[in-house]
């Protein structure tokens, strides 16, 4: 359970791309505190230095502003590394409608380089950021591996590369690469502002302030939204999994199911509001449900999260209730 006990052998050294992101930066956090070694590599896009900022100072962390683009970049940040997180990339599926060849460059040839760079580098786990998008249209719940139907947009394109990438990398060239295809990730840090802000930051702030969120379609969509900790235990587990399971791509999620009215309702509840939300045109690429099985990265991984929907939500009000009011 969890991943507080996982031995690294001693001296051990992490890349975090993305890492002055939501994700990326919680994966600095628990490293650090683990006790090992972390470089962050972070161009500053999408993400905040503030949210590395209290670790700038601390000796086990250094941080490289630079831009996963780059091939020499990507070399210099996994040199002398023993395991890589790669979270760098754009997220957001109506952006990437937006912007289709932004997202080509960044997230398939910055995740291409950093392979690369890990492989010349000689890393001995390439972990990355995949997720549920590739499932595409894929109506039957819950989502299992090996099941993807039709994709929705350049972002799930982007992720479906990247794992076919990850799966070459493995069978070319022995890099144990381990793709983790995220479920609606939620927690401390994750950015509340913009037009393409994840939904569960972007109503806590709405709500604080007194502003009434607008839901995208009728509400009645459902996610397995993950809590962030549990995306920190499966990074590691990845780290510390088996060669026979590299090349693969698992589903990373708690293995429940919110439907968004439910958790606009839980929202004003928690935070004491009476505020009516305003209700939007469904978007493009979206997709009605979505569920995980969880079962692959239990059974190879040793995956087996504890931070229920909501055991997280609760967290993560919490923080937000600190550090926005
Ligand atoms: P985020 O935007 O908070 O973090 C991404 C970070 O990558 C940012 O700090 C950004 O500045 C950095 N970055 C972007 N382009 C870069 C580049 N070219 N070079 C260097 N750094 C660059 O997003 P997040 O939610 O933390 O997502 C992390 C990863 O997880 C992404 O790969 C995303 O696609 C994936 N993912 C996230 C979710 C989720 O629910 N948050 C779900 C599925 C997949």
């Amino acid at each position: 359970m969890g991943y507080k006990d996982i031995k690294f052998p001693d001296g051990s050294k992490f890349l975090v791309t993305g890492s002055a992101g939501f994700i990326g930066s919680n994966l600095v956090e628990a490293i650090l505190e683990l006790g090992y070694k972390v470089r962050g590599l972070d161009n500053l896009s999408t993400g905040k230095k503030e949210n590395v900022e209290e670790f700038l100072n601390h000796p086990n962390y250094e941080f490289i502003e630079g831009d996963i683009r780059s091939l020499d970049t990507c070399m210099k940040a996994s040199e002398g590394i023993d395991f890589v997180l790669n979270q760098a990339a754009w997220g957001s599926v109506p952006r990437s409608i937006e912007m289709p060849l932004l997202y080509e460059e960044i997230n398939i040839k910055g995740t291409l380089n950093m392979m690369e760079a890990a492989r010349q580098n000689d890393v001995k786990k390439f972990v990355y950021a995949s997720s549920s998008s590739v499932y595409g249209d894929e109506p039957n719940l819950p989502k299992k591996e090996g099941t993807e139907g039709n994709l929705l947009s350049p972002y799930a394109l982007t992720k479906k590369v990247d794992e076919e990438y990850g799966k070459l990398y493995t069978k070319l060239y022995g890099l144990d690469t381990y793709g983790l295809r995220y479920f609606n990730v939620f927690g401390r840090r994750q950015n509340p502002n913009g037009a393409y802000a994840a939904v569960i930051p972007k109503f806590i702030k709405q709500l604080l302030n007194d502003e009434p969120p607008t839901i995208n379609g009728d509400g009645k969509q459902s996610r397995d939204f993950t809590y962030i900790e549990n995306v920190i235990e499966a990074n590691l587990k990845a780290c510390n999994a088996s060669h026979e399971a590299a090349g693969q791509a698992y589903n990373i999620a708690f293995g429940g199911r919110e439907f968004l009215i439910d958790i606009y309702t839980h929202l004003l509840n928690a935070l004491g509001k009476d505020i009516q939300p305003i209700f939007g045109p469904k978007r493009k690429g979206d997709i009605k449900h979505s569920n995980a099985d969880i079962s692959k990265a239990n059974k190879l991984l040793g995956y087996d999260p504890n931070w229920s929907f909501e055991r997280g939500i609760e967290a993560a009000i919490e923080w937000y209730k600190r550090n926005l009011e």
